[in-house]
C-alpha cells in the first residue's frame, strides 16, 4: 500500500504552487499593497531629487521663497512615504496572517482525515512543526518577498532614475561595481535552503523528545534517567545550535559583502563626483541629490540581495507543508459509500490476513500479523480474544472500525463489507474502550459527551450513573464541570476508566470493542469498573481483549490466538476439556489473568 510520491522541489514548481494555493486568493489586496509600495518608492525617489533645489536654491542661491516651498515639499514627501508605508505594511500583515491561518486549517483538515498508520509512522513533534515553524517561514517568505520586490525594487528603480537624471556618467560608475556582488549572494541563497531543511528536521525531533520526556516524567524519574534524558536533549540542543548558527552565519555573510561593495561605490562616486564639481562639469545640487539617492539605494539594495535567502527558507517550509498536504490517505472512503445499517451488530472477520505497513518495509509477506483469521461475534453476544502478548488481539480490534485495511479477506457487520460503507456510519455503530483511556483537558461533562455533543445533561448523568461514575463526579470540586487536567491527570486510574465507560454508555452503539485494562486497580475500584463494564456489555455485541478470568469465563465464546492465527475456539469449559493451549495457559495462571 506504500506509495512513492515524487516530490517537486524545484523553485519554479514550488513558487507556482504557492501562488496558486496561497497567494492568488489575495491578488486584489496585494495589488493595492503594491500601489502603496509604488507611492512609497516614488516619495523616496522624490526626497532624493529634492536635494538638488535644497542645495542649489537654498544654500547656494540663498532664495528666501524657495525655502518655504521646498520645506513644504519635503514635509509632504515624508508624510506620503509614512502613510503609504503604514497602509502597505498593514495589508501585507493581513495577507500573511490569512495565509498562515488557512494553511493551518488545511493541514489539520487533511491530517485528521489520514489513516492511523500515518500517525504511527510520524512523530508528533515533526507533525507539530508543520503547523508552527513551516507555515511561519512560508508566511515570512511570501510577505517579505513581495514587500522587497514591491517596495525595495521600486524604490531602487526610482532612486536609480534620479541618479541617471542628475549625472548619468557617475551613475554608470556606481553601477559597474554593484552587480559583481550578485554572484556570491545567489550562492548563499542555495546554501540557506539546505541548512534550513536540516534545522527543521532537528526542530521536529526536539519537540518530540521534549514532549516524551515531559509526558513520561514519572518513568524518567523512577528509573533515575534524568541524566540520560538531559544528555539526549543536550545533544539535540547542541546540533540545533550548530545548525542555527550555520544558518545565521551564512545569512550574515551577505551583509559584509554588500558593505564592502557599498564602500567602494560611495568612495569612487565621491572622488569622481567631487572632481566633476570642481571642474564645473556638474552643479553641487545635482551631486548631492545623486549622493542622497545612492545612499538611500543602499538599504533596498541590501534587502534585495538578502531576499533570496528568506525566500529559499520559505520554500523549504512550503515544500514540507505541501508534502504533508499531499500525503495520500491509505484508507479512503469508497465513492458512493452506503450508510451502515447495524440493527443487530454481528461482527464477522472472514479469512482476514493483515500486516502493518512500516516506512521501511517493502511488502515482505513473512511479516503477516494476522494470517487467515475467521471469527464471528454473534449479535448481542460477547466474544473474548485470548492469547500471548503480540498474538494480534489489538490488531483485530483495530480492523473492525477500519483503522487499518485488511490485506486479504473481509470484515462484515451485519453482512455488509465495511469497505462499502461510510466511515461516519461505521464508527457510529461502535464504541471503543481501550486500556489507555484518552481524556481531553476539558470538563468531566464534555469528556463524557465527546462524540455526542448534543447529549442533554440528564443523558450524561444517566451514562455516568450506569458507569458507576456519578458518585465520584459529584464529589469533585466542581462536579460535572471539573476540569480533568491533561490526559485526566487529576483523576485516579479507576475514575478515568469509568469516565471512558460512561462515554461509551452515552454513545450507545450496538457494537462494543473493549480492551480490558491490565493494570490492577485496588479491589474496590476494580469491582466498580467491572460492574460498570458488565452493564455496558449487557445488551451489546462485544469483542473484548480479555485479561480478567471473570470476563473470559462469562464470555459466550473464546478465540485463542497464537502468532496471528486462531488456534482454538469454544467456551471456557469446552476449551478446558479440550486440554490444548488454552488449558495450558489457564493452568499456568489460574487465579486472575490470562495474558
Ligand atoms: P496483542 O494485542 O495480541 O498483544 P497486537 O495486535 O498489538 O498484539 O500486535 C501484534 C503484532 O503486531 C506485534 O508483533 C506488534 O509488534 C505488531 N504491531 C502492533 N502495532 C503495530 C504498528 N502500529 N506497526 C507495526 N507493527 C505493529
Amino acid at each position: 500500500m506504500k506509495s512513492k510520491h515524487p516530490i517537486h522541489t524545484s523553485t519554479p514548481v514550488l513558487m507556482s504552487r504557492l501562488w496558486r494555493e496561497c497567494i492568488r486568493a489575495y491578488a486584489g489586496k496585494l495589488f493595492l499593497a503594491l500601489i502603496f509600495m509604488g507611492l512609497m518608492a516614488g516619495a523616496t525617489a522624490l526626497s532624493a531629487w529634492l536635494m538638488k533645489p535644497v542645495v542649489n536654491d537654498i544654500f547656494i542661491a540663498r532664495n528666501r521663497d524657495a525655502l518655504w516651498l521646498i520645506g513644504f515639499a519635503i514635509l509632504a514627501t515624508f508624510t506620503l512615504k509614512g502613510v503609504s508605508n503604514y497602509i502597505q505594511a498593514t495589508l501585507m500583515a493581513h495577507v500573511g496572517m490569512k495565509i498562515v491561518a488557512e494553511m493551518q486549517n488545511r493541514l489539520f483538515g487533511h491530517m485528521s482525515g489520514l489513516d492511523l498508520g500515518f500517525f504511527h509512522n510520524n512523530a508528533t513533534g515533526t507533525l507539530l512543526s508543520r503547523f508552527t515553524i513551516d507555515v511561519t517561514t512560508m508566511r515570512v517568505a511570501v510577505t517579505h518577498g513581495i514587500t522587497v520586490f514591491g517596495k525595495d525594487l521600486l524604490s531602487l528603480i526610482g532612486l536609480v532614475a534620479v541618479m541617471f537624471v542628475q549625472d548619468w556618467e557617475l551613475a554608470f560608475i556606481a553601477f559597474f561595481v554593484f552587480p559583481l556582488g550578485i554572484i556570491p549572494i545567489a550562492k548563499i541563497g542555495r546554501r540557506m535552503r539546505k541548512v534550513t531543511i536540516n534545522t527543521q528536521v532537528e526542530n521536529g525531533l526536539f519537540t518530540t523528545y521534549l514532549e516524551q520526556a515531559f509526558q513520561g516524567i514519572r518513568v524518567v524519574k523512577s528509573y533515575g534517567m534524568e541524566d540520560y534524558e538531559r544528555g539526549r536533549i543536550a545533544e539535540l540542543v547542541q546540533s540545533l545550535y550548530e545548525l542555527n548558527f550555520k544558518a545565521l552565519r551564512t545569512r550574515a555573510l551577505s551583509s559584509p559583502i554588500m558593505e564592502t561593495l557599498g564602500g567602494v561605490a560611495v568612495t569612487s562616486v565621491i572622488i569622481y563626483g567631487g572632481y566633476r564639481v570642481i571642474e564645473n562639469a556638474t552643479d553641487p545640487g545635482g551631486f548631492f541629490s545623486f549622493i542622497t539617492a545612492l545612499l538611500l539605494a543602499y538599504e533596498p539594495m541590501k534587502r534585495l540581495a538578502n531576499v533570496n535567502a528568506t525566500i529559499q527558507e520559505g520554500l523549504a517550509g512550503a515544500q514540507r507543508t505541501f508534502e504533508a498536504l499531499d500525503k495520500p490517505n491509505q484508507i479512503a472512503e469508497k465513492d458512493g459509500a452506503l450508510e451502515l445499517k447495524a440493527p443487530n451488530g454481528e461482527v464477522r472477520l472472514d479469512n482476514v490476513s493483515f500486516k502493518y505497513a512500516s516506512p521501511d518495509d517493502e511488502g515482505n509477506e513473512e511479516n503477516l500479523i494476522l494470517n487467515n483469521v475467521s471469527l464471528t461475534v454473534p449479535a448481542g453476544k460477547t466474544v473474548a480474544l485470548v492469547g500471548a502478548s503480540g498474538a494480534g488481539k489489538s490488531t483485530i480490534i483495530n480492523l473492525v472500525p477500519r483503522f487499518y485495511e485488511v490485506d486479504a479477506g473481509a470484515v462484515y457487520i451485519d453482512d455488509q463489507d465495511i469497505r462499502d460503507v461510510t466511515f461516519k456510519s461505521l464508527r457510529n455503530a461502535m464504541a471503543l474502550v481501550s486500556q489507555e483511556v484518552m481524556l481531553f483537558d476539558d470538563t468531566v461533562r464534555n469528556n463524557i459527551a465527546y462524540g455526542r455533543q448534543d447529549a442533554s445533561f440528564e443523558d450524561i448523568q444517566d451514562a455516568a450513573r450506569n458507569a458507576a461514575a456519578h458518585d465520584f463526579i459529584s464529589e469533585l470540586p466542581d462536579g460535572y464541570d471539573t476540569m480533568v487536567g491533561e490526559h485526566g491527570v487529576r483523576l485516579s486510574g479507576g475514575q478515568r476508566q469509568r469516565l471512558a465507560i460512561a462515554r461509551a454508555m452515552l454513545k450507545n452503539s450496538p457494537i462494543l470493542l473493549l480492551d480490558e485494562a491490565t493494570s490492577a486497580l485496588d479491589t474496590e475500584s476494580e469491582r466498580q469498573v467491572q460492574a460498570a463494564l458488565e452493564r455496558l456489555m449487557e445488551t451489546r455485541t462485544t469483542l473484548v481483549i480479555a485479561h480478567r478470568l471473570s470476563t473470559i469465563v462469562n464470555a459466550d465464546l473464546i478465540y485463542v490466538l497464537d502468532r496471528g492465527q486462531v488456534i482454538e475456539k469454544g467456551t471456557h469449559d469446552e476449551l478446558l476439556a479440550m486440554g490444548g493451549q488454552y488449558a495450558n495457559l489457564h493452568h499456568l495462571q489460574p487465579t486472575n489473568s490470562l495474558k
